[in-house]
């Protein structure tokens, strides 16, 4: 006990660490019910190609709305789904939906959808892709997987060789959040990405000046252009990034500029739109 310990800085700290865990555990209860109460929504943000302006997909952005908690972010609850060991469930059903959802929408745009490590450790991850496919009808090119880097860390043979086994689908896959962890060029080589995702810490940074963000920019983007594949410019939020992201070679950019993440019943006004507008300066 920390009281028997006669350290007073023990007696400030083990309350707020009592308090977090049991507010982790109140949370984590309140998740497991909640995709079966219906209080999950999928929301829609666009990603536009920086060159002609053009709607080029939708990354599907997860949202639970709790009676209890009210909104809860996913930087929040994806963690605790993973631990509960209920991130597989949750994952399933956010590739049932996005993907039902997709087959509604014009050819050529395409969904992508985020994956947790953990899933991908999961043996039956290949087989949930495969029959979601099947069910939705959406054809196989049209949707894009986003895994983090995190997914070499865990366990390192298995991700690659179910990664593999995912592209055999006819799947994408996009390296979401690049730069931010442990980034390695070596899963570049391992594994046969359609695109990388600069995470948008880097372009707000660089477009005020940050001369390493801009460095790193620009090594992603020539490394994604000697592998001829896309970089897409996350959080871009003001024309001055835009522009920016643009200038250095972005094939694609994401961010409040072109949308927020909109519920589903929006999603379909945005793809009719006329988007060459958002090329304009
Ligand atoms: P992410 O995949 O990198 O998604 C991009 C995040 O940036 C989203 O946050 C999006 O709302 C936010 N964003 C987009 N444009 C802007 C902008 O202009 N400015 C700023 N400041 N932010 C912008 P969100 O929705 O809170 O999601 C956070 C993270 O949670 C995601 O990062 C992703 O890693 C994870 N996540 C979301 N949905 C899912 C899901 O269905 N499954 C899994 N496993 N993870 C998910
Ligand atoms: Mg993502
Ligand atoms: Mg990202
Ligand atoms: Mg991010």
């Amino acid at each position: 006990r920390a009281k028997d310990a006669g350290r007073g800085v023990f007696r400030v700290y083990e309350p707020a660490l009592y308090v977090q865990a049991e507010e982790r555990r109140v949370l984590e209860i309140a998740l497991r019910g909640a995709l079966d109460r219906g209080e999950m929504s999928l929301a829609y943000q666009p990603i536009i190609d920086t060159q002609g302006g053009m709607l080029r997909g939708f990354e599907a952005l997860l949202r639970w709305e709790s009676p209890e908690f009210g909104t809860v972010p996913p930087s929040r609850f994806i963690p605790l789904a993973e631990d509960a060991r209920i991130i597989a469930q949750i994952g399933a059903w956010v590739l049932r939906t996005a993907c039902a959802e997709a087959a509604s929408w014009p050819e050529g745009l395409r969904i992508a959808v985020n994956v947790s490590p953990v899933q991908l450790q999961n043996d039956g991850f290949v087989t949930t892709v495969a029959t979601v496919l099947a069910d939705s009808g959406l054809s196989a090119d049209r949707l894009e997987l986003e895994v983090t880097e995190g997914v070499f860390l865990r366990e390192d043979r298995g991700a690659t060789t179910t990664l593999a086994r995912i592209l055999d689908l006819g799947v994408r896959l996009s390296l979401d959040d690049f730069g931010i962890g442990h980034s390695s060029l070596g899963y570049l080589s391992r594994t046969r990405f359609s695109s990388i995702k600069i995470d948008g810490s880097f372009v707000r940074a660089a477009a005020r000046g940050g001369r390493e963000a801009l460095a790193i920019i620009r090594a992603v983007v020539a490394l994604a252009q000697s592998l001829d594949i896309a970089t897409i410019a996350e959080g871009v939020e003001t024309q001055d990034e835009r522009q920016l992201v643009a200038a250095l070679g972005c094939t694609h950019a994401q961010g409040d500029l072109f949308g927020r993440a909109l519920p589903v019943t929006e999603t379909r006004t945005l793809a009719e739109r006329d988007w060459t507008d958002s090329a304009a300066a």
